[in-house]
């Protein structure tokens, strides 16, 4: 799909937004990385874009957030009947559950009207792969793992024939799950030590690290400590999008930390701080946000950048282009987090150790709850019965999806 299909459709076929654009060329509806790009191509022509939520909600996701926190609104049922119309979809549910989940106040995603309103992946706590069985990436704190859990994972990997990778935020991903054999994967795991890694929630995903003083001759700082006290402080965090986040421990930059929503750099003097990079479908390398920072003031400013984010980002939104978007830029962010210039930090430190304070484990809270655990089988009349559509092969000595998969490289999307 080219940008002149796209803005042909909106000048000449009168596409008015990011749905109807959808609809009528198909961009946007595979990955959904273009999405930013297609609201771009609707405000280079000219359409005055709707900052309602969808066809439910007139508010943006910040007004919703805000309506949610002040009004102390705990369901979407309350949320829809006081702002809203009509029974919500798969844009606003998503997005009104994880709003709640940010706010916290320690209910488990996935009891009682919450768990209808999930995305796909969090619903099942885990990540739906092409053949319609589940991957399991349990928690590595950055990326530091001692022989006895390296030894539980593989001794897991091979009792359920998993097939196992070692993914880009250093932590070992366990492909090929049925669904009703969750439980009990995760029951080998929690015992073992392992907690949800949040690798199917948009949340903290992982702090990656390198050696740093530890064990590097260059490194001038505990670069590991800092990414594990980092990544421990924010797990479960849940964000309009993925966060990931990485501590580098001098300026030779083997983390990547630069291309991370969130990116530490070691200093002869404590830490640089940068925001707001990102991989994927439009790189951005971080900028910088402070410079040799002590420990307590980096852990400040990371904590304050978060919760405003989260706040602040429309559904969806990395942190990338949420700067991009913000009026004032990156001099507004340093304004608002260290001058305080909104008179906020003090929510935002506030509602940083209510989320600390709060944090359990989403899988040790499954494991406990016969109500949770019911959810986790293929057939709800045949409870104990697996699949049989799915299939495996062998590929490189590991068990890969057959020929029987539950979509292609595109799905249907509804218009
Ligand atoms: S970033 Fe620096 S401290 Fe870390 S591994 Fe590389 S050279 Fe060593």
């Amino acid at each position: 799909m080219t940008k002149d299909a796209i803005t042909a459709a909106i000048t000449e076929q009168g596409c008015a937004d990011v749905g109807a654009v959808k609809t009528c060329t198909k961009a946007g509806t595979g990955c959904g990385s273009c999405l930013p790009l297609l609201k771009q191509l609707l405000a280079e022509s000219g359409v005055a874009m709707s900052k309602a939520l969808c066809e439910h909600f007139t508010q943006s996701r910040q007004e919703l957030f805000d309506i949610i926190r002040v009004q102390g609104i705990r369901s979407f049922s309350e949320l829809v009947a006081s702002h809203g119309t009509g029974r919500g979809c798969d844009i606003c549910k998503p997005a009104v559950a994880s709003i709640l989940a940010s706010i916290g106040g320690g209910q488990h995603i996935l009891d009682g009207e919450q768990a209808t309103l999930q995305d796909t992946n969090d619903h099942m706590l885990a990540n739906l792969q092409r053949n319609g069985t589940y991957s399991v990436v349990p928690r590595v704190p950055g990326g530091e793992i001692t022989p006895e859990k390296l030894i539980v994972l593989g001794e897991v990997a091979r009792d359920f024939n998993l097939y196992t990778k070692i993914t880009g935020g250093q932590r070992i991903d366990l492909f090929g799950a049925r669904v009703e054999l969750l439980p009990a994967i995760w029951r080998r795991l929690v015992d073992a030590g392992f907690e949800s890694g949040h690798a199917y929630g948009k949340a903290l995903r992982t702090v990656k690290s390198c050696v740093g003083t530890t064990w590097c001759r260059y490194g001038v700082q505990d670069s590991v400590g800092m990414a594990i006290g980092l990544e421990l402080r924010y797990r479960g965090l849940r964000a309009p999008h993925k966060v990931k986040a990485a501590v580098s421990g001098c300026a030779r930059e083997c983390a990547e930390a630069r291309n991370k929503d969130v990116g530490v750099i070691a200093t002869e003097n404590g830490w640089n701080l940068y925001v707001a990079g990102n991989g994927g479908f439009k790189p951005r390398h971080a900028d910088l946000f402070a410079a040799d920072l002590d420990s307590g003031s980096l852990i400040r400013h990371i904590d304050r950048f978060l919760m405003f984010y989260i706040r602040t980002a429309d559904r969806l939104q990395r942190t990338s282009n949420w700067l991009e978007s913000l009026d004032g830029g990156l001099d507004h962010l340093r304004d608002v987090i260290v001058e305080d210039s909104l008179g906020l930090c003090a929510e935002l430190d506030e509602a940083m150790e209510r989320h600390v304070g709060n944090y359990s484990d989403e899988w040790a809270g499954v494991l406990e709850d016969p109500d949770r655990l019911r959810r986790f089988t293929s057939f709800v009349n045949a409870p104990d019965t697996p699949d049989p559509s799915i299939e495996f092969v062998t590929e490189r000595g590991q068990p890969v999806p057959g020929p029987s998969l539950i979509a292609g490289p595109s799905l249907e999307v509804r218009t």
